[in-house]
């Protein structure tokens, strides 16, 4: 009999189980599960990890193959020889377990097929608009966007040929129109194209909102829909209380630093959409880097597991604080989502959102002095940029995010002086008002 073990060297390349179970339950008895029952567990598989219930953090910079069959599969998943990513993990700078796990759970949130994770919001946006531009493109984008994000669209990309068309986030079906047929004319005269529309909503300080259908409507009539991507930065109002994807956005773009990992704790960042808008990027993220790291992958995996909890919580907070500070004497305005007096922007509120957010903005009575004194005065709140965490944060964008802004451009988009940002945290409510009203008064 002739021996039928097979030479190791002939091996065929029989692939191992997938490292993720498949498939998984995501329905009971035809009803669809919900993101937050999802977050306990979907993703990962604890018998694959010595049964613990939690994902462990994987600190390896390498994984080894089972064979060499494997490998080289598994590089033609990382090349794009063969479509729909890698299928096995390889290299920390392409994948890892941790961070597979919480892209699966994000995508999740946004009704997205897949999801990217970056080591901060900054990264996935950068590395997205680069993977979308080529010498002589477009970028058509909403106004006035996060300022890390203007600065990289008109000082780097410009750099390489890459220009931009804006429009006031508030802009109507006819002057998107408008906006998206001079990109158009202007591309071709650079001789290339529009390569994305780029949306962020709310506008910060300005909370306006982009009406989100009417730039689909537009894109699809006026550019080519298979080639011009829309993504959108939904840091202030995802993944809870809005979902762009559902409203005709291609990629929805996150910040992962403020709600999402929601403790002010981390800096991490995520695109999510269908796996051939993220294909693209996916390649540049693996040629750069920028992927979050295993440990805060983790973290945000905790996060994840309360985010809907702790937004519910800090919208209901800040609706209390609102309505308190809405006839207070010694405040001159609140721009807040839930006391909206535009009907047209009140339309695309009921239309694209689910809750008013608990980012809003304060105008104090009197200028920066009054303002610096109502902020020198909170005791709970803490004064510090950025957003979205278990505390209340207070800031002032005139001296501090906004202070190298022109004063024509802060005086467009209505950063007065007396303008206080709030990012209202999941503390006591009544505690809250409490340290609203005795800062108040001391103005
Ligand atoms: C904070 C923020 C960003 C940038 O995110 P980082 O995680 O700080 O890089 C982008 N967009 C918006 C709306 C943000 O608030």
């Amino acid at each position: 009999m002739p021996d039928s073990t097979p030479n190791p060297v002939d091996a065929v390349d029989t692939p191992t189980p997938r490292r993720k179970p498949k498939p998984e339950t995501k329905t009971i008895g035809g009803r669809a599960l919900k993101p937050s029952t999802l977050m306990m567990g979907h993703g990962y598989d604890p018998a694959l990890s010595e049964g613990s219930l939690k994902a462990p953090i994987f600190l390896t910079s390498t994984f080894a193959f089972e064979n060499s069959a494997a490998g080289k599969r598994h590089f033609e998943g990382i090349t794009g020889k063969r479509p729909g990513g890698a299928d096995g993990l390889v290299y920390s700078r392409f994948n890892g377990p941790n961070q597979e796990i919480l892209e699966d759970r994000l995508a999740i949130w946004d009704g997205a097929e897949d999801a990217l994770s970056f080591s901060s919001g900054m990264t996935a946006i950068t590395v997205m608009m680069l993977a979308y531009c080529n010498q002589g493109d477009v970028i058509v984008h909403s106004g006035p966007l996060y300022a890390a994000t203007e600065g990289f669209v008109a000082k780097a990309l410009s750099k390489f040929g890459i220009t931009y068309v804006d429009f006031a986030a508030g802009a109507t079906r006819e002057e998107l129109d408008a906006v998206l047929t001079q990109a158009k004319a202007q591309a071709e005269a650079q001789g290339g194209k529009v390569a994305m529309v780029y949306l962020e909503s709310p506008a910060n300080p300005t909370n306006a909102l982009v009406d989100i259908e009417a730039v689909r409507a537009a894109r699809d009539s006026i550019l080519d829909a298979s080639a011009t991507p829309i993504a959108i930065d939904n840091t202030f109002l995802g993944p809870l209380w809005s979902r762009p994807l559902d409203h005709g956005a291609d990629i929805v773009v996150y910040s992962l630093t403020k709600y999402v990992g929601g403790h002010s704790d981390l800096v991490a960042g995520s695109i999510a959409g269908a796996k051939s808008w993220m294909d693209p990027v996916r390649a540049l993220r693996n040629t750069m880097g920028g992927i979050a790291d295993p440990n805060t992958a983790w973290m945000l995996l905790r996060s994840l597991e309360t985010v809907e909890l702790r937004m519910q919580r800090a919208g209901e907070n800040a609706a209390k604080v609102c309505a308190f500070l809405k006839d207070h004497p010694k405040v001159d305005g609140l721009g807040y989502l839930g006391f909206i007096d535009d009907p047209r922007q009140q339309d695309i509120f009921d239309r694209h959102c689910s809750g008013a957010g608990s980012t809003f903005s304060l105008f104090v009575k009197g200028g920066e002095a009054e303002a610096f004194r109502f902020l020198d005065a909170m005791k709970i709140a803490k004064l510090a940029v950025s957003l979205g965490g278990t505390e209340t944060l207070a800031s002032c964008p005139a001296a501090m995010t906004h202070l190298s802004v022109p004063d024509e451009r802060k005086a467009q988009l209505g950063i007065t002086p007396n303008l206080v940002r709030i990012s209202i945290g999941i503390e006591d409510p009544d505690d809250l008002i409490a340290d609203f009203d005795q800062a108040l008064a001391a103005v």
